[in-house]
């Protein structure tokens, strides 16, 4: 059986780096499932699809043809055979995924993809959902948190350094909005796995999570 670790957590835990950065340690993959709602929601609005029509939506998730490689040991990712990971990171996007993760159809075919690309292959997801419903047997679980100013500082500063014009206060507000939206759908709200282990970063540098998280592993896998 491959080794797959499922991290989840909240907005702006820093699961994406810290995915990255565990992974490259354990010279294993990271698919950050994030990137997949983004890719559906992005391809939403190109499109002109209603983010509320769940018909519409599901319709054109079941439609394209998403695919995933790594270059560079970085993940890209496909829709329709264009590569569309610079398009991604816009909190117009991040907003796009979230109302789109929200329906059912969407989620199954999310899921069923995930679940195929770890099937045969050591990896490490990271999602909302990845713990509890994608990887229900993984041999580690984390469920990595901070607290929401300490995880809206990060992201502001994140956003800053790509020149984004956005104040702290609106991006406070708006992981406050995505984190209630996310943990408050009908379908596969976000939540820690019975059997994760809660990693919570408020205080600790990026390299005292890694080596939490690497220990974690360590100790799992023995
Ligand atoms: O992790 P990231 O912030 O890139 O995810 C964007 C959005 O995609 C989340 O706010 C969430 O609504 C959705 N998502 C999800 N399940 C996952 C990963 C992401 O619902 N496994």
């Amino acid at each position: 059986m491959p080794l797959n670790i499922a991290m989840d957590g909240p907005v702006g835990a820093g699961k994406s780096t810290i995915a990255d950065a565990v992974a490259r340690e354990l010279g294993i993959l990271h698919l950050d499932t994030g990137a997949m709602y983004r890719a559906v929601g992005l391809t939403c609005l190109e499109r002109g699809v209603d983010l509320q029509d769940e018909e519409a939506v599901t319709a054109l998730c079941a439609e394209i043809d998403m695919t995933v490689t790594y270059q560079d040991g970085g993940q890209r990712t496909w829709v329709d055979g264009v590569d569309v990971t610079g398009g991604l990171r816009t909190e117009a996007v991040s907003m796009a995924a979230s109302a789109v993760g929200r329906y059912l159809g969407v989620r199954r075919i999310m899921v069923a993809l995930q679940q195929k690309l770890a099937a045969s292959t050591d990896m490490l997801m990271d999602g909302r959902d990845i713990g509890f419903r994608v990887l229900p047997n993984a041999t580690v679980k984390i469920y990595l948190t901070a607290s929401a100013e300490e995880r809206a500082r990060r992201r502001y500063l994140q956003l800053q350094e790509k020149g984004g014009a956005d104040t702290y206060e609106q991006v406070l507000e708006d992981l406050r909005q995505r984190d209630y939206q996310d943990m408050n759908r009908e379908v596969d709200p976000l939540r820690a796995a019975d059997d994760a282990v809660v990693v919570d970063s408020t205080g600790s540098t990026f390299e005292e999570t890694v080596a939490r998280i690497i220990a974690l592993v360590e100790e799992k896998s023995k």
